[in-house]
């Protein structure tokens, strides 16, 4: 997948959708909260409204049977209806009274035994062959009135007429039908119980009756219907005769108090939601932006810790992470891994000499040709400085490192441009074989580092095979040191002993050169060969110089005249407090800086380092001679003797043992010491063996021989003897004319 689809995703499932569903649950919350109550709102107030409902057609019930007790509790009814029936009395009194002042629409006397005497309709007096049915319509309610036997009362008082009244169906009408005896109000008319007329009003439940309700209680559209609505918006009460029959329904608008809070509060409620909606909307792309600007920081941090600024290849952390999930992956088990260790050769110079910003544009470059030589099948790591990791897999058999390093070393061995200067630099290359699943990573890069040290040893610029003697060596290297540490905290095991330098002319020993020695208790005498080097690998050269030098000028200031050579250290050279130690040094044992010789090698001078030049300068300013040690096995050149004026050179044995008439290095250490002499410069032979070089080195004109044929090195008591040696007496040496 993309690091950015990834992200989207990432980002989906943990922020955009949480954030989503808390809005939606929000919402939902909200909005079944708001149905709630509003249905909660409105239910209670349907209940409050039936209840309102029960009550007003209560109220209208007991109306109808009180507007009958105005005229039914009355002497003069009793007389015109029953005793004395007076049919226009009745019809104005009873009938049309009712229908004028109360609003029934139908009323109905009936006599003591059971036939209707008079009826009213709709404000007039019913036609005498509609009575018997008018009459029947309202028979039960009249029963139910001639049912009841009155209390006892006491006399003198009035007792309450028989009554009654209910929800009936007239004529498939609903209505409300009162029924009342009429009794007298005086009490002076005395009736037998059973024996009075009765009075029926009829209220019918229509749609006046409906208005006049909607009118006094303020009732949306109510209205009395016999089948129930099925529209929510109408509300429904039904209305039961006294006996639990249905008779009809009041129906009404429903008063929603709810809705219309939610109508009116909606729009708002929905607004809200909207800039909610967006304001989440905003602040999650505002989140998406800022956590993909943290996750770009945060990939960006991951990659600059695995990374190399310089070259963008991986660092030494992901290498060794990188080679130890090779080597412990089941994948590779089996397969061939080659790690190989490559360092640039003298790369100092192009920094020193081009400037550390050329150094880095080189360093950048031979990145780049490494890859172009390997492909991106192989791992290509910055290990540091000029160090570079290279880490083949062959899953199919062994890949041929051999042949790649050669075409590395090649690659690079090609000039740089850097700053319109072309610059040279080789590549030394360690490598070791090892199959995946049985090595074990540092041991593989410690074993890498060691074929490195061998590629340099062996004279740089190549590729070297790890082999398991390599080890060994190492390993006695690492005694070797472990043991020099020791002897230079002692004094007992290292010594100096001195080589005369002898004046070819007169054969008199003009000086001699310092030289360190180690006997070992169990080893024995160990060669300067073995030791100095491992001393110079290690920094315990600086130790060593400074004791060589100590013991050397204590001879020296005993043999004023007499030139001391001490051999120099390119490390020690290049520290720069190294003239203040050689100066202590000189005035603590009081000999004359111009009797002191310091050797250096040609590698010095190749450095081109900026301290050990400053170094050779104050030595020379001081008077203190400079030779050049090994001449003629290195790089010879000349004009390096230009650039760092010496007093001296010597021309290394291996040049000296091959002098012979007619040989070509005859003519060759003609030139040298032509040369030298043309430039001021003493020539001085080293491993002088034969009386024949003796004479040859005479006759190409070397000022001084040294070699088995005079002396060896001996001991400080012994060169003091040859010193105080009349046959050797010099005269005081001078400085010659300084640099
Ligand atoms: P050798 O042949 O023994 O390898 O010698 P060398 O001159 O290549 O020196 P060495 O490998 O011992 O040291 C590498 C030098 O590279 C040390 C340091 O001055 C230089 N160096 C280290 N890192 C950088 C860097 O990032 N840029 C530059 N320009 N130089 C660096
Ligand atoms: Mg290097």
């Amino acid at each position: 997948m993309q690091p950015k689809t990834l992200e989207r995703w990432q980002f989906s499932a943990s922020v955009l959708l949480p954030v989503i569903l808390a809005l939606v649950i929000t919402a939902a919350a909200v909005l079944g909260f708001v149905f709630w109550s509003t249905a909660n709102i409105d239910q209670r107030a349907l209940e409050r409204q039936s209840s309102m409902v029960a009550q007003v057609i209560e109220a209208r019930r007991a109306q109808v049977q009180h507007d009958l007790e105005s005229v039914a509790i009355w002497d003069d009814a009793v007389v015109n209806a029953k005793l004395y029936f007076n049919f226009d009395w009745v019809d104005s009194n009873l009938g049309a009274w009712m229908y004028e002042f109360f609003g029934h629409n139908r009323s109905v006397i009936i006599g003591a035994d059971g036939t209707p005497i008079y009826a009213m309709e709709g404000g007039a007096a019913a036609a005498s062959e509609d009575l018997a049915d008018m009459a029947a319509s309202v028979r039960p309610i009249v029963e139910r009135v001639r049912a009841i036997r009155p209390a006892e009362v006491a006399a003198g008082e009035v007792p309450p007429p028989a009554a009654a009244s209910d929800f009936m169906l007239l004529d498939g009408r609903p209505a409300i039908v009162s029924a009342m005896a009429i009794v007298t109000d005086s009490g002076e008319l005395m009736q037998s119980p059973g024996s009075e007329a009765i009075m029926v009003g009829v209220l019918f439940l229509d749609e006046a009756a409906a208005e006049r309700l909607n009118r006094e209680y303020l009732f949306e559209a109510g209205r009395f219907v016999l089948t129930e609505s099925r529209d929510p918006a109408r509300a429904v009460y039904p209305i039961l005769s006294s006996t639990g029959r249905f008779i009809a329904f009041f129906e009404w608008d429903r008063d929603r108090p709810g809705l219309l809070m939610l109508r009116q509060t909606g729009p708002a409620l929905v607004a809200a939601f909207i800039v909610a909606a967006i304001l989440v909307f905003l602040l999650l792309r505002q989140l998406r932006r800022s956590s993909s600007e943290l996750e770009n920081g945060r990939r960006l941090a991951e990659h600059q810790a695995a990374h190399d600024k310089l070259t963008g290849l991986p660092n030494r952390v992901s290498f060794d992470t990188h080679l130890a999930d090779t080597l412990t992956n089941g994948k590779f088990a089996g397969a061939h891994i080659a790690l190989l260790m490559l360092d640039l050769d003298r790369f100092k110079q192009v920094n020193d000499t081009l400037g550390h910003q050329a150094g880095d544009d080189l360093i950048r470059a031979v990145g780049d040709r490494i890859r172009a030589v390997v492909g991106h099948d192989m791992m290509i790591a910055r290990l540091g400085g000029d160090e570079f990791g290279i880490l083949a897999v062959g899953q199919h058999g062994p890949v041929d490192v051999v042949s790649i390093s050669t075409r590395i070393i090649d690659s690079i061995g090609q000039s740089f441009t850097l700053n319109h200067f072309k610059a040279h630099v080789g590549a030394s290359i360690g490598i070791v074989l090892a199959e995946g699943g049985s090595a074990e990573p540092r041991e593989l890069v410690r074993k890498a580092d060691i074929a490195l040290y061998e590629a340099k040893a062996g004279g740089r610029n190549r590729a070297v095979v790890y082999e398991e003697h390599m080890n060994e060596l190492l390993q006695l290297q690492h005694t070797i040191e472990g043991e020099l540490r020791e002897a230079l905290r002692r004094d007992d095991q290292l010594s100096v002993v001195f080589q005369p330098l002898v004046d070819q002319h007169s054969r008199k020993v003009i000086g001699a050169e310092a030289l360190a020695r180690w006997h070992h208790p169990k080893y024995g005498q160990i060669s300067p060969a073995r030791f100095i080097p491992i001393a110079e690998n290690t920094g315990l050269i600086e130790a060593l110089g400074d004791f060589v030098l100590r013991r050397a000028c204590e001879l020296g200031a005993t043999a004023p005249g007499r030139t001391i050579a001490v051999n120099i250290s390119p490390t020690q050279l290049r520290n720069p407090r190294f003239s203040h130690q050689v100066f202590d040094i000189l005035r603590e044992t009081g000999m004359r800086p111009l009797d002191l010789e310091l050797e250096i090698t040609e590698s010095i001078l190749l450095d081109d380092e900026h301290i050990s030049s400053q170094n050779l300068r104050t030595f020379r300013t001081a008077g203190v001679h400079i030779a050049l040690d090994d001449f003629g096995t290195g790089y010879s050149s000349l004009s390096y003797l230009k650039r760092y004026p010496v007093d001296r050179i010597k021309i290394d044995r291996s040049f000296v043992s091959q002098l012979a008439e007619g040989h070509v290095s005859v003519a060759i250490t003609q030139a040298i010491v032509t040369l030298a002499h043309a430039m001021d410069i003493e020539v001085t032979a080293e491993g002088v063996e034969t009386e024949g070089q003796a004479a040859i080195l005479g006759k190409l004109g070397c000022n001084t021989l040294q070699g088995f044929l005079f002396s060896g090195g001996v001991v400080p008591g012994r060169i003091a003897e040859i010193f105080a040696d009349p046959a050797n007496a010099v005269t005081r040496r001078r400085r010659k004319s300084a640099a």
